[in-house]
């Protein structure tokens, strides 16, 4: 059987899509998701890109052990001596690194000719191989490129010491046949290619990310790249869970293994939709809500005489099983803590405490504690960063009727620690909450989007909002589960603003020290 190494970029082409801002606790979380979910590479950022995107690949190439850690590099030497620093604690060292090949490419935004983009993409990736035992080489924007350049391109940087050679369909222009007769062609023609990995990377700006990376896997490919849920610039790029299960599900078909371990599937595409705030449409394939919902008679009445009649993946393959009630107001320490460990988080006393305490907070009001819930308060105590001074929401109150003006009282203490008492009127209860923190917090801010949402089943379910602001011309995101969906909308808020507060403090600290 053969098998095709899966290389998730869901924390670098996926990060990059708009409205996503991971912090690194956020990206550690992903990354130990996605190495128990079993993927081969892990891209984990852009390292010189930002002094938060270096820091967050050097975290997570040090603690990610059974997945290979590789960062984007230009080919400029400091990008490939700052991925360097940032990768080299890495079990195997992997080096990414690019040139545009497309002659729209290479006359427009790199104003080169095609015998200086071959001179540089060969000069980067010897300097890649003086560091790093695996070199990734990426043609850009490959499938508008002349296949004869590609060859020509392709046999010198193999002989430079390229170990990987990827062929991205970057602006999501080809077609299922075209890109399968591409790697078929560049298969027969470049010299050494058998020696290096063959790697395929889709978007899907036409919707045919799955299908075209499929044929590439068909055609020679040996590794194909893409996010979870598909997230990423513009359409996003190909979700490779689709791969991963149509792989297993028509193995007849495609004789190929991924080594996903698919029973991860649901909790690493929920884990990556509640960080990055990016909903899953219903009707997604493999992890939409919708995936495995019998609507019509029909349907129903052949799925209940024989399940396989209209059910070729089921929602147990996946890991899509619903443990109903978990845990109740009675459940002790020990049994949280059991839980805890038996979803496969690994966290310190202190904030096992943490999440114990909001436990106990939300079984008071809440009768069943279902495993979404525990989910969510376990994850929230994971990715919490407590090493700036944030604002914190003590209470909120609002007053609200259809005939009087709506009215919100916020108490929270501010990043100098003091506690304020700040209240504001708006057409509606939301309004009036998000005008009173925009006078707590003193600043412009614009809301660009914002919902609520609810995180399991029932009336006294836990809603969880998204909000999408700009503060001083900073965009954001922030999100957070409570109670109450106006506690939340309120929390949500001020978390965005959090996260801009605490990366500034990042910067300060790292330029002090650079000083
Ligand atoms: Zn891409």
């Amino acid at each position: 059987m053969r098998k095709i190494d899966i290389f998730d970029t869901t924390l670098r082409d996926g990060e990059q899509s708009a409205g996503i801002n991971l912090n690194t606790q956020e990206k550690l979380e992903i990354a130990r998701q996605l190495e128990k979910y079993g993927v081969s590479i892990i891209e984990a950022g852009f390292p010189a890109s930002s002094p938060g995107d270096f820091e967050a690949v050097k975290q997570i190439a040090g603690t990610v052990k059974n997945s290979i850690v590789t960062g984007l590099a230009r080919s400029i030497k400091s990008d490939i001596e700052t991925s360097w620093e940032a990768l080299k604690g890495g079990v195997q060292p992997h080096l990414h690194t690019f040139i545009a090949t497309s002659p729209i490419h290479m006359q427009y935004k790199l104003n080169k000719t095609p015998e200086q983009v071959i001179e540089i993409a060969v000069e980067s990736v010897k300097l890649a191989r003086k560091y790093f035992p695996l070199v990734q080489w990426s043609a850009e924007d490959a499938t508008r490129s002349d296949r004869d350049f590609l060859v020509r391109i392709m046999n010198e940087v193999i002989k430079a010491g390229a170990t990987t050679i990827n062929i991205p369909d970057t602006v999501g222009y080809a077609s299922p046949i075209e890109y399968g007769s591409l790697f078929r062609y560049l298969s027969e023609n470049v010299m050494g290619i058998e020696k290096v990995k063959l790697s395929a990377h889709c978007h899907d700006d036409l919707g045919l990310a799955t299908a075209n990376t499929l044929a590439a896997i068909e055609n020679g490919a040996t590794q194909v790249e893409g996010t979870i849920n598909g997230i990423g610039e513009r359409a996003g790029n190909v979700a490779l869970e689709e791969i991963a299960v149509a792989l297993h599900i028509r193995n007849d078909y495609y004789q190929a293994e991924s080594g996903i371990v698919l029973k991860e599937t649901k909790r690493t595409s929920q884990l990556v939709s509640k960080l990055t705030g990016v909903v899953i449409q219903p009707n997604k394939a493999v992890v939409g809500k919708n995936a495995f919902a019998h609507e019509s008679g029909i349907h129903q009445d052949g799925m209940l005489k024989n399940p396989e009649t209209y059910e070729i993946i089921t929602p147990d393959l996946i890991g899509d099983v619903t443990t109903e009630l978990v845990l109740g107001k009675h459940s002790g320490r020990h049994a949280f803590f059991d839980r805890a460990e038996q979803m496969g988080f690994v966290l310190s006393n202190e904030k096992l405490n943490a999440a114990f305490v909001a436990f106990k907070k939300l079984a008071d009001r809440k009768k069943e504690i279902t495993e979404e819930d525990l989910f969510v308060l376990l994850t929230d105590q994971q990715v919490q960063t407590s090493e700036a001074e944030v604002y914190e929401l003590e209470s909120v109150q609002v007053q609200y009727g259809t005939s009087n003006i709506p009215t919100a009282t916020v108490q929270a203490k501010t990043p100098s620690g003091e506690v304020e008492v700040v209240s504001s009127t708006g057409a509606g209860s939301v309004e009036a909450i998000f005008n009173t923190l925009e006078k707590l917090v003193n600043g412009k801010v614009h809301i660009i989007d914002y919902r609520v949402s609810s995180v399991s089943k029932g009336r006294d379910a836990l809603g969880e909002a998204v909000i999408n602001l700009s503060f001083n011309d900073v965009i954001s995101t922030g999100r957070n589960a409570s109670q109450d969906v106006l506690e939340a909308s309120a929390k949500a808020y001020l978390n965005a603003i959090n996260r801009q507060i605490v990366k500034a403090h990042y910067q300060e600290q790292r330029e002090a020290v650079a000083q």
